[in-house]
């Protein structure tokens, strides 16, 4: 019997690499698409679409957890704590996976977050750690190795890729020189 992961997955074409890197490894794996930090609805729609043309692609089983996205529980708990957002941001969507992963009986749970060379590796990686069960392991690996093979694949997949990370705060920060101040 395969090992059985629970994958969480930020967005379509950072899944792509960790996919098939499990795959090819012998895993079994079952996707999650739960990611409330994201802003504004459109854009999570947008990445919640890439992330399900992926999982197709790759006859991935897929859970979304639209019933989770609600920006004003999210605000709520990062106002006030703007400096420790990512760590929050990470802790919220990673605790949940661990969470369904075992009592979903899952071997293993992990994130796509693995795959991206903007996230804080080393913060997801102890945090993982951190969360670690003895029902289900916190799977770690090091996805940043195959960034370009992944971004290749998106664009050849002609899927959304976004420009910002996630959150209200990351798009301002993308964003914010096209404001005109003086
Ligand atoms: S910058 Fe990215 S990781 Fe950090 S809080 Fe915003 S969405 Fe989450």
């Amino acid at each position: 019997m395969p090992a059985h992961v629970l994958l969480h997955i930020c967005c379509g074409p950072c899944a792509i690499y960790p996919l098939r890197k499990l795959k090819s490894q012998g895993y079994e794996v079952t996707a999650l698409f739960f990611n409330p930090n994201i802003h504004p609805l459109k854009e999570y729609l947008l990445r919640a679409e890439a992330a399900e043309t992926v999982t197709e692609a790759e006859q991935v089983r897929l859970i979304r957890l639209d019933k989770e996205y609600n920006p004003t529980d999210y605000l709520r708990t990062t106002v006030y704590r703007e400096e420790q957002r990512c760590l929050l941001c990470y802790q919220r969507r990673m605790e949940r996976t661990r969470n369904i992963a075992c009592k979903g009986g899952f071997d293993y749970f992990s994130t796509s977050l693995l795959f991206s060379k903007h996230q804080k590796h080393s913060l997801l990686e102890s945090l993982g750690q951190s969360l670690n069960s003895s029902k289900c392991g916190f799977l770690y690996q090091d996805f940043r190795s195959g960034w370009r093979q992944g971004r290749s694949q998106a664009r050849e997949m002609g899927i959304y890729m976004q420009n910002y990370c996630g959150c209200i705060y990351s798009e301002f920060e993308r964003f914010q020189k096209e404001l005109k101040i003086s």
